[in-house]
């Protein structure tokens, strides 16, 4: 098992437009591993019954379930290298208004569809090729009303809806600390660990330019390119909460953030207004607060925490936030320290990246959650907007960006009290 997450590659680009032909032997990456091959997925039917039919190369097993609020359906295989023309999946038909799919975790792949309304799997079933056809995977719905779609969720037997990647993260790296420190038996690394997180991934792409650029893309290089410039100095450890196209949940996020009892968690993203919302630009950082500091925030927050429904994640198991007088203590103390970071952050960033007219903000977003670890959330700017995606998508601004980055956390740092932070 840890084996194969350090194994894993980068063979697969989800949903990019890089895509050999369907039904074309394959060459480039995805001919290195043997991971199924799926070339191509459609929709039949109406709004009584769709089917979902998707060609591989060779026969999966694979297991389907549904979910509510929103009315979703998840597909659960293997890993698969998903050879889908680019726009699959954008526009529905029947009962499935939209699908995505992706990566979830080291040898597992996720479809989702997003349901127009209550339904129920009918028949779910992989056929051999047969009469010139590919293996195909079959998922049939049949529309039921509400009542009837909460009784097939009661019935079920739930099988682990929790894709588990951050717990597979968290495990291989308590099972080998070699590989992250190099030296055996050395005293324990006393250095801060900083926790950069690069959102969405995976099923979930984010917000979307009008081209092939997807968030998820975007943030993960800016997320690596951060952790390499950080890094240089040896003055701390830095854990991502993904280093490749992969969906993780916003809680394994937070998870991640608690259990390596990190001294700073940055969360990595782009933004986008619809059209006809205006034209929005710069860079803003996000702190958390009960109440959003204006109605722009609270959208955000609102589009950012959709990241689990979008992924597939069945919302209702998350457990309640603890209300626990010590917890509001420490995190009063967390605040503090969010914000401060915050506003260094602005001072270096103003320097080198375009912010915001209102560059420092708060909402409730579900990623700053952890109570002992202070946390930003920044949006480097709009992918909506020209001017920004020029820089977005530039190397240089990128280098640039980073470095203003890497200053604000020396700063934050070399000012921190001994007390700071969780401090254990
Ligand atoms: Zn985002």
């Amino acid at each position: 098992m840890c084996a194969a997450a350090l194994l894993w590659t980068l063979a697969i680009r989800p949903g990019t437009a890089q895509t050999p032909p369907a039904g074309a032997a394959a060459p480039g990456p995805a001919a290195e591993s043997n991971f199924p091959v799926a070339s191509d997925a459609r929709l039949a039917g109406d709004a009584k019954q769709t089917r979902f039919i998707l060609d591989l190369d060779k026969p999966i097993q694979f297991r389907a379930f549904a979910l509510a609020d929103p009315y979703r359906v998840v597909l659960d295989l293997p890993q698969v290298n998903f050879e889908l023309a680019a726009g699959t999946g954008v526009t529905g038909r029947g009962l499935i208004k939209t699908f995505r799919y992706g990566l979830v975790m080291p040898g597992g792949s996720r479809i989702v569809l997003d349901l127009a309304g209550p339904a129920k799997i009918a028949k779910s079933y992989v056929l051999d090729a047969a009469n010139g056809q590919p293996p195909r995977l079959v998922l049939e719905l049949e529309a039921v009303d509400r009542t009837a779609f909460v009784q097939s969720l009661a019935r079920e037997s739930r099988p682990e809806l929790r894709p588990g990647i951050a717990v597979t993260n968290v495990a291989a790296r308590a099972a080998t600390p070699v590989a992250v420190t190099q030296t055996v038996q050395a005293a324990p690394d006393a250095r801060p660990v900083i926790v950069i997180d690069p959102g969405h991934g995976g099923v979930d792409n984010g917000t979307q330019a009008g081209g092939d650029v997807m968030e998820k893309n975007l943030v993960l290089g800016f997320g690596l390119a951060l952790r390499d410039r950080i890094e240089q100095s040896g003055k701390y450890r830095v854990v991502m909460t993904r280093t490749d196209d992969t969906f993780v949940p916003l809680s394994d996020r937070v998870k991640i953030a608690r259990s390596e009892s990190a001294a700073l968690f940055v969360s990595i993203h782009a933004d986008a207004l619809k059209r006809g919302e205006g034209d929005a630009q710069g860079a803003t950082i996000y702190t958390l607060s009960d109440k959003a500091s204006d109605a722009e925030a609270e959208r955000l927050a609102d589009a950012e925490n959709k990241s689990d429904a979008i992924g597939g994640v069945n919302l209702t198991d998350e457990p309640t936030e603890v209300a626990d007088i010590l917890i509001e203590l420490v995190q009063r103390e967390t605040k503090t320290f969010s914000n401060r970071f915050a506003r260094v952050l602005m001072g270096e960033m103003k320097n080198t990246a375009r912010m915001h007219k209102h560059p420092l903000k708060s909402a409730g977003f579900r990623v700053l959650k952890a109570p002992d670890v202070p946390s930003v959330l920044v949006e480097l700017g709009y992918v909506s907007n020209k001017g920004d995606l020029e820089h977005l998508v530039s190397e240089s601004w990128r280098n640039k960006t980073v470095g203003s980055m890497a200053q604000a956390i020396d700063t934050f740092f070399a000012k921190r009290p001994a007390t700071a932070g969780p401090g254990k």
